[in-house]
């Protein structure tokens, strides 16, 4: 605390990302990110890209890659695109462009916490709904009466999907305030809510290349919608920051939609994997919540997930303990390579052996 700080400042409670230690090397199953590095053309562009061009500004408006993106999910135009430095960053601008003060919005209580976070930076209320029994989002809670809407698909850190049928019923009982479907990580199973952008003006849909894409590092997350949603967003980031995302990862960007092949190879492997591993664990007592997301979120009913979390840490693996009400006793594990989730599913034997 200092006395330099604004009362805001006092006030917030920032958001806490995952651990990215330096100590020693960890496998990394706590961040959600892919174990495969991006394809070898991503890289290729983003050399290309770091050449002394570097001087001049990037293009503050990322028509190109806007275009490619649009073109990507068969939109009309790139006026339905909105790019960002990552989602996060596109996140805060959408709650400060769809979302008022005094008009409380509604996202699950379990899901991702950057969510009240924003709200509370920006006085936004909000109310929290609370997941059922078996870590579902109640659909028609989100009918009552509110100020705007958000929630990832899949649910983060469930991992549970919604179908879009669901999520049309939302959209209907919706029309006057912001959808905002937060699809982080749509492409491990799910199908995503943008076919529905032309019927539904108030619904957006917010994606990144972080995770399925391989490219956390690189900070690009995008957002697709109604023209008018596209251009409230715009409005808020030219009063904040002109030139959000730089000439690297434009480049890598466009490469990265470029080789449709890698992607869905990489995203395939993953998903794979993820499979293999949910049936290992349940092979040795883990109850397991079905997942559509490259993270699986689990427990088991004779370990505390912090015991498990701790003994992993020895071992030197990270998961993600959230020592939060109703999920303490679970943890969310990124899915890694094949070698890694070899590694960690010995290690958790290991483990359940020494209590069992
Ligand atoms: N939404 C959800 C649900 C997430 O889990 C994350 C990653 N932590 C993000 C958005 C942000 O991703 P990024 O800023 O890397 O695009």
């Amino acid at each position: 605390m200092s006395k330099y700080w604004s009362g805001l400042v006092r006030n917030i409670e920032p958001y806490v990302p995952g651990e990215q230690p330096k100590d020693k090397t960890y496998i990394k199953l706590n961040t959600n990110e892919n174990p495969y590095p991006p394809s070898p053309k991503v890289l290729e562009a983003m050399k290309q890209a770091a050449n002394e061009n570097i001087r001049l500004y990037p293009t503050p408006t990322c028509d190109e890659l806007r275009s490619c993106i649009a073109q990507y999910y068969g939109l009309t135009n790139k006026e339905q695109v909105f790019m960002g430095n990552g989602s996060d960053e596109l996140l805060a601008f959408v709650f400060l462009a769809f979302f008022n003060p005094g008009s409380p919005i509604l996202f699950p209580d379990i899901t991702y916490s950057f969510y009240p976070v924003y709200a509370s930076l920006f006085h936004i209320d909000y109310r929290p709904v609370p997941l059922d029994g078996n870590f579902s989002i109640p659909i028609k809670e989100f009918f009552k009466k509110n100020g705007g809407i958000i929630f990832p698909n899949p649910n983060a850190p469930t991992g549970k999907y919604i179908t879009l049928g669901s999520i049309e019923d939302i959209l209907k009982q919706n029309t006057n305030q912001v959808v905002v479907v937060d699809e982080a990580y749509i492409d491990f199973g799910g199908e995503s809510a943008v076919k529905l952008i032309n019927n539904y003006p108030n619904l957006l849909v917010v994606q990144t290349l972080s995770k399925s894409r391989s490219l956390a590092g690189l900070r690009v997350g995008f957002a697709m919608g109604h023209e008018d949603l596209i251009e409230g967003i715009n409005r808020v980031k030219n009063s904040i920051n002109s030139y959000t995302l730089d000439r690297v990862a434009l480049a890598g960007a466009m490469a990265s939609f470029a080789d449709e092949e890698y992607f869905q190879n990489t995203r395939r492997k993953v998903i794979a994997t993820r499979e293999k591993t949910i049936f290992r664990l349940l092979e040795i007592g883990f109850t397991v919540i079905p997942s559509q997301a490259n993270f699986i979120f689990i427990s088991h009913p004779l370990t505390s997930a912090g015991d498990i979390y701790q003994q992993l840490r020895e071992k030197g693996i990270l998961v993600r303990y959230f020592n939060k009400p109703r999920i303490d006793n679970f943890l969310r594990v990124s899915i890694g390579s094949d070698e890694e989730m070899e590694y960690f599913l010995k290690a958790l034997a290991e483990i359940i052996d020494a209590v069992c």
